[in-house]
């Protein structure tokens, strides 16, 4: 599993960086500079949405400088100081820590250079100007519901047992899709049809620094072998393919496996970006669900919103209330989430061309 994602990390940012030398060489339509900033190559959508975007703003003739910051704070601070060295006008990024970007943004503020948030919001700055992202609210929602729904919670069964997992908390969507969730799974929990084995509840207990999948099953090892040696799991709440991979490893360890193949079956693990390596676990019947959020559409919103703000139009925006940032509530333009699961991955995912069939063979 994990040498399917190198491999196909590997060959994407092949193309990517084949992309950006011939981008950044310079376009003969160019109208402008976009800085692109985005955390981290290791999780496969940024790659992908750092492709689309490129592609999208050059087609629209402008030229990206797209950047990746490997996870690293001060590295993506200095990444988006070169932007702006290099005659960036419009900012894109995707923060890895969404609190530590005031200073650089102010800097871009004060030479007229417009921000957009890229699917996670920036905070405690004024000098954001827009937000492009998914509902992120509803994709907790969707991962709550599943959990609910496969384990017949609104039926009355119960008592369940359920481990909770969050997101980095310093990415602001980490909160929306633990709130998300839980705002469908709590009822459950204080009525006692779930019950979280380890007790450990809230986001100061089950959030993942960095969305990191090591992390992750480590906790789930030591909750594993301290709450469950004599009672079974039913459900894991996972926020991201790339953790929900790790937690699967640490349930096989424990002596969990795929239903029919002996042992105790798998918990439900849900999941969020339909990664290659999940979506190949649920077609195998171990990963549960995720949610399948179509960065192609992403990338596409925001490069029109690239080119409506420096063609001096007013980007389109569909929500003006939720996304405060501390500082201002940030215009945004919301995607919808999609569950995906054993019944509907071909249809959501190889039909609409995300993937290829023979990616499943
Ligand atoms: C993104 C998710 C992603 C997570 C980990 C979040 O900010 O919205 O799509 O799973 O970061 O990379």
């Amino acid at each position: 599993m994990q040498s399917d994602r190198r491999r196909l990390v590997g060959g994407l940012v092949g193309s990517l960086f084949a992309l950006t030398a011939w981008s950044q060489a310079g376009n003969k339509n160019e109208k402008g500079v976009i800085g692109i900033s985005l955390p981290t190559i290791t999780s496969l959508r940024w790659v992908i949405e750092g492709l689309a975007m490129t592609r999208s703003l050059d087609k629209l003739g402008y030229r990206a400088i797209l950047q990746y910051a490997n996870d690293d704070i001060p590295t993506q601070t200095t990444q988006i100081e070169a932007m702006l060295a290099q005659g960036a006008t419009v900012l894109v990024i995707s923060a890895i820590d969404g609190t530590q970007l005031a200073p650089v943004l102010k800097a871009a503020a004060d030479k007229g250079v417009k921000v957009i948030a890229y699917d996670r919001l920036i905070r405690g700055s004024p000098h954001v100007d827009y937000y492009t992202t998914f509902d992120n609210f509803q994709v907790g929602v969707l991962q709550g519901s599943d959990i609910a729904n496969r384990l017949g919670l609104a039926a009355g069964k119960g008592p369940l047992r359920i481990e909770l997992f969050a997101g980095s908390p310093d990415d602001n969507n980490a909160h929306f899709f633990y709130n998300g969730a839980m705002s469908v799974l709590k009822p459950y929990l204080d009525k006692g049809q779930l019950v979280v084995g380890s007790g450990q509840i809230g986001m100061d207990k089950v959030s993942t620094l960095r969305w990191s999948g090591s992390v992750a099953r480590a906790r789930l090892a030591g909750i594993l072998d301290k709450y469950y040696a004599k009672q079974h799991l039913d459900a894991v709440l996972s926020p991201y393919d790339g953790i929900s991979m790790d937690l699967i490893e640490a349930l096989k360890k424990a002596g969990y496996s795929q239903s029919g193949q002996g042992g105790q079956p798998l918990p439900i693990v849900t999941g969020q970006d339909a990664e290659l390596p999940s979506v190949r676990s649920i077609v195998r019947g171990e990963q549960t669900s995720t949610v399948f959020k179509d960065n192609r559409d992403l990338a596409q919103v925001t490069a029109t919103m690239v080119d409506a703000l420096l063609n001096g139009k007013k980007p389109t925006t569909n929500d003006e209330k939720t996304y405060n940032n501390g500082e201002k509530v940030v215009p945004a333009f919301l995607l919808k989430p999609v569950l995906v699961d054993v019944k509907n991955w071909r249809a959501t995912l190889v039909d609409s061309g995300f993937y290829k069939a023979e990616q499943f063979r």
